[in-house]
């Protein structure tokens, strides 16, 4: 992975980097077609194991983006929270600040109920909190749940 350029707003303190995930609420997958980038915001759960993520999204069994992670076996990723502009009295001296997290990895269409199970539970957790969630044998059977596993992973932030 390449290095960060301005290290001052590289985020690396593990607990950091986990509120900043926690405080998104959407992720957008960039896929590859044809040496064409395709972007696609989707909502997204998560599971984090020694500082190692995984992450979950949920869709519709067909489709740009299932077929370009069927090709391609790989998603990068983005999110992003906390905007806010600093005014200033010149136009120069305005920011905007953020919190980001981007990376890459594995992506997978899950197969059996219960991984899909895991993924839609990570994906409730995070958009509506604590469990316990349960899933109809229907709705998982109609729904692609995918995995992104988190090879690179790297967070900025500008306070
Ligand atoms: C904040 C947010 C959260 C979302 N969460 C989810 C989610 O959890 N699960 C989910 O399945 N979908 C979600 N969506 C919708 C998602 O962005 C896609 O529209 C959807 O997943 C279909 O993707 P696809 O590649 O199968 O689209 P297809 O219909 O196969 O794409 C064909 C074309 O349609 C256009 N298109 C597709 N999606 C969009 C879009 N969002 N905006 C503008 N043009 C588009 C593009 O030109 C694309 O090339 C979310 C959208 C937003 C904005």
């Amino acid at each position: 992975m390449r290095a960060m350029r301005r290290k001052d707003r590289e985020v690396t303190e593990p607990g950091k980097i986990r509120e900043i995930i926690a405080a998104c609420d959407c992720c957008r997958l960039g896929l590859c077609e044809d040496g064409r980038a395709y972007i696609v915001p989707l909502d997204f759960g998560f599971t984090e194991r020694d500082g190692h993520y995984t992450f979950y999204f949920h869709s519709a069994k067909n489709g740009r983006k299932i077929d370009l992670i069927r090709e391609s076996g790989w998603a990068s990723f983005e999110m992003d929270t906390g905007h806010q502009v600093v005014s200033d009295e010149i136009a120069c001296e305005y920011t905007a600040r953020f919190r980001c997290v981007m990376g890459g990895g594995p992506a997978a269409l899950l197969e059996t109920a219960e991984e899909k199970r895991a993924g839609l539970t990570a994906l409730m957790e995070h958009a509506a909190g604590p469990g316990p969630w349960t899933f109809g044998d229907a709705m998982v059977d109609a729904a692609a749940v995918i995995r992104l596993e988190a090879e690179e992973l790297s967070c900025k932030e500008l306070r």
